[in-house]
């Protein structure tokens, strides 16, 4: 989505400013980066240009790779930023997310975007409420119970803490390839 082109007056180029959105290849195992624990956003968000641009390019690299959720480690980027776009709903970002209580246990089928070609059965909790920022740098609390929301929150907060699906596993053994034909492992994605 590079709008590239010369000639563009000064002008014109602010006002389209937002579309200068960058999709970020994603970063796979075994990338350090997806094994770090990611650092606090200081606080205002709103107020820096650079984490609105995070934001905006990461929504897009999301889509474009088909994912559900992205964390910002996922792109290269250290940084406790996560988005969620739930199919016909409106992507939406949380800055420095926390889950606050979980609940309940329930089987799910889950992928990540970097750990290609593969899901596996897990557990994950009924229930998950997460506290952070929006985009905006107002305080949010977001409660799911049995949705792909509650398993994308949980799925892209352990991402900024270092953490994968794969290690809520016993065993590696319990990975299943994304067989040819069938549709590719999305992240956090019950198929
Ligand atoms: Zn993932």
């Amino acid at each position: 989505m590079m709008a590239g082109g010369t000639g563009i007056g000064k002008a014109a180029l602010e006002c389209c400013l937002e579309q200068y959105v960058t999709v970020h290849p994603i970063r796979y195992l075994p990338e350090p980066v997806l094994r770090q624990k990611a650092k606090r956003v200081p606080n205002a968000p709103q107020r820096d240009p650079r984490l609105q641009q995070l934001i905006d390019d990461m929504i897009e690299s999301m889509g474009a790779a088909r994912g559900v959720g992205l964390a910002a480690p996922q792109i290269g980027v250290s940084l406790r930023v996560i988005v969620i776009g739930i199919p016909d709903e409106e992507p939406f970002a949380l800055i420095n997310p926390e889950i606050v209580k979980v609940a309940g246990e329930r089987q799910v089928d889950e992928g990540c975007l970097s750990v290609p070609g593969y899901h596996a059965e897990m557990v994950r909790h009924r229930l998950v409420v997460a506290k952070g920022l929006d985009r905006d740098g107002k305080k949010v609390r977001i409660k799911a119970r049995d949705t792909l929301l509650a398993q994308a929150l949980e799925h892209e907060i352990d991402h900024i803490n270092g953490m994968l699906y794969i290690d809520h596993l016993d065993s590696l053994d319990e990975l299943q390839k994304v067989e040819p034909g069938e549709s590719i492992s999305r992240e956090a994605t019950p198929r």
